[in-house]
Formats: C-alpha cells, structure tokens, sequence
C-alpha cells in the first residue's frame, strides 16, 4: 500500500519528478538528489514497506538485483573504479526517508569519500559473548 507522506511512494506515483535510469515490474532506479559522487543512484521497490527490518525477501532480493544492474552499468558507462552499496535502516542509522532503499554509490580511484567508521580492537571473550547473543533462535 502506498504512503501518503511518502516521497518514493510519489515518485513511483510519477507526482514527484527524477531521473530516472531504469526500471522494472518491481523496482526503479534513479538518480540521488543530493549525490555523494558522480552517478549515484538509488533503487527503491515499488511496493511501500519502511526499511531492511519490515521488507519481505522478495522485495529484497528485486532491489539487490536491479542494484547489482546499476553496478554494472556505472562500471561501464561511467567508468568507475567500484561501487558501495548502502542501506541504512532507522534514524540511527542515518535512514532519512522511510521506504525501503539501496544506495547504488560508483566509486573512484580519486573520489574523496571516506570510510564513516574506524575499526575497533576488541578482546576475543567479548566477541565470543557477542556471538552467543545472535547465535541460535
Ligand atoms: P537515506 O538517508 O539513506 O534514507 O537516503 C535518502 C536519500 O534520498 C538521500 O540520499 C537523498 O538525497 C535522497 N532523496 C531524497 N529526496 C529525493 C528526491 N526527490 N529525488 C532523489 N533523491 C532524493
Ligand atoms: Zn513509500
């Protein structure tokens, strides 16, 4: 069900204009407004849902392969050198708009985007209560 305070729902609606790149029966892929490189784009899933915890594996796996299409494509259209694919789920994991999406991000040799996080040392037994927590049903 579409969101009526949605704006991806309003793209897909055709209210709201984008760039569009490509489409299909369940997702469409255009550029970011505010992009963080040359050609980045986001996929979205047609259907409304809010993000990674409430979609439905179909709708995940639509959106990784029409995303892994726009990979190819920034690889040989753009030229780029990579590409990182985002998603952020919840405020505070930075997600702004709440309709599931893939950050499609091309990547070059000398882009000037940094990684957001430093790694951390961390003692092995707390990594192993760490496991215990997920591990299981
Ligand atoms: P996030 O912060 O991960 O939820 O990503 C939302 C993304 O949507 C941001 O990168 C915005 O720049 C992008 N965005 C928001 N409104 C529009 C729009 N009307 N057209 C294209 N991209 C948009
Ligand atoms: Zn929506």
């Amino acid at each position: 069900m579409a969101d009526d305070d949605c704006i991806f729902c309003k793209i897909v609606a055709g209210e709201l204009p984008v760039q569009k790149v490509e489409e299909d029966e369940h997702t469409i892929s255009f550029m970011d407004i505010n992009p963080w490189t040359r050609g980045h784009a986001l996929v979205i899933p047609r259907e409304h849902t809010r993000n990674l915890y409430e979609a439905p594996e179909e709708t995940l796996h639509r959106t990784s392969v029409a995303a892994q299409r726009l990979a190819l494509r920034m690889r040989d259209r753009l030229g780029c050198d990579g590409v990182n694919l985002l998603n952020s789920c919840e405020p505070a994991a930075w997600q702004t708009v709440f309709h599931y999406h893939v950050h499609v991000i091309p990547r070059y040799d000398d882009d000037p985007l940094e990684l957001p996080g430093k790694p951390q040392e961390v003692e092995s037994d707390e990594l192993a209560k760490i496991a215990e927590e997920l591990r299981g049903a």
